[in-house]
């Protein structure tokens, strides 16, 4: 999206009007039970946009939340403000499932402090995605290195990957004097995965839905 302006024009939920009913509150976890308390609108200058603003409160515990959405010809796209924290329950559908898992893991490791975990289960996780594009190799940096070299992974990926400490380690097979996993290195590896996998899978889903909407 290059201007807000933009906003529901190619994504988003069906209809030109707000539906709240996926809103999630972020104080109470409830979805959908919300009361327009404040509306206000803003039409496109040289064109037939709004851009709405709402605010909302919720119905079960009585806190507000801000809503900025917009509609295009036939979906209609939000933005909410606050958002529910730390909500680690699910990973993307088009992911494949034991990527996912072990990404869900790492995450929420990373979140409480677990760094030896955070960073094992990153590793489970590159390790199983990896694979499955074909990868060869006898570490995560090896397989991809291979990958790089076959055309899969673009070369900025794979020469971030040599700085990813984590990247190079065999943990299937801790020794008794494994020393314990720096924080940063956990975050370094835990953002590496969130990137490849934005690369690996997020990018090319939303060149096939660009695609289905041209020929459509
Ligand atoms: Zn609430």
């Amino acid at each position: 999206m290059n201007s807000w302006w933009d906003l529901g024009e190619w994504s988003g939920n069906t209809g030109k009007d707000l539906s709240t009913h996926s809103i999630e509150c972020p104080f109470c976890s409830e979805r959908g039970n919300f009361d327009t308390e404040h509306h206000v609108e803003k039409k496109q200058p040289n064109g037939n946009k709004v851009l709405n603003f709402d605010t909302l409160k919720c119905g079960n515990c009585a806190s507000y939340v801000m809503v900025f959405w917009s509609a295009g010809h036939r979906l209609h796209s939000y933005k909410v403000l606050p958002w529910p924290l730390n909500k680690l329950e699910k990973y993307p559908e088009y992911w494949p499932e034991a990527v996912g898992r072990y990404w869900l893991q790492a995450k929420r490791n990373l979140k409480d402090g677990n760094w030896d975990a955070a960073a094992l289960m990153a590793r489970s996780s590159l390790q199983v995605s990896l694979r499955e594009q074909k990868a060869k190799g006898n570490n995560l940096k090896q397989e991809i290195d291979h990958l790089a070299a076959e055309g899969i992974l673009p070369k900025i990926i794979q020469e971030w990957a040599h700085n990813v400490r984590e990247l190079g380690n065999d943990s299937a097979h801790p020794k008794p004097d494994q020393p314990a996993t720096p924080p940063e290195d956990a975050k370094d590896i835990v953002g590496f995965m969130d990137y490849l996998f934005e690369y690996l899978y997020t990018l090319p889903k939303q060149i096939q839905e660009y695609r289905a909407r041209k020929n459509s």
